[in-house]
């Protein structure tokens, strides 16, 4: 049987719903036997999102163009995308920014008025990807087809999620233990 095709995405978020999925421990030997891991932030050095991913965890809100971009490309090239921690889900800690009236307001703030001397607002596309005005969840954009909240998901809720699925089964996002949030 082939191997399922897997794939984990960082988008705006602080990386702690990724630290949670290394808390899996020994349950990361059942997924590695179980997946070829495609894509990843901590697995490999894959620069380029493959074709026909066949399960991705995205983690993280929707806050400037690279995010975007890339969570399109994640769309189109994956049958199982799995809206992956509070950040993702609602945009959680990166929307509150949006309280704050756009993108100019937080990069002024940020870059000028506090700094010290000299601040500048950073402006190269190639390197700094442009600021959305407004953070977003993922399905606000894309297609969801699981919501695994959790700031982070514990890892017990992670391996919840995951292990059906790699039987091609679809878990059971019900009760406290699977989608409380925070
Ligand atoms: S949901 Fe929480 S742990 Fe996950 S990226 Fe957002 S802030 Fe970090």
């Amino acid at each position: 049987m082939d191997k399922i095709k897997f794939a984990t995405v960082w988008l705006a978020g602080c990386s702690g719903c990724h630290m949670s999925f290394l808390d899996l421990d020994e349950f990361l030997f059942d997924i590695a036997e179980a997946v070829d891991m495609v894509y990843s932030p901590v697995a490999s050095d894959i620069k380029d999102y493959p074709d026909n991913v066949d399960v991705c965890l995205v983690e993280g809100a929707i806050a400037n163009e690279e995010n975007l971009k890339l969570l399109l490309e994640v769309r189109r090239k994956t049958k199982f995308l799995i809206s992956f921690g509070d950040c993702a889900v609602t945009a959680n800690v990166p929307a509150m920014r949006n309280m704050l009236n756009g993108s100019d307001p937080v990069l002024k703030r940020c870059y000028l008025e506090l700094s010290d001397h000299g601040g500048q607002i950073p402006k190269d596309p190639e390197i700094v990807p442009p600021l959305l005005e407004k953070v977003q969840p993922i399905h606000h954009v894309v297609e969801v087809d699981l919501f695994l909240p959790g700031c982070p998901p514990s890892a017990q809720r992670i391996k919840n999620a995951i292990a059906p699925l790699l039987k091609g089964e679809k878990p059971i996002m019900e009760g406290r233990d699977m989608i409380k949030f925070g």
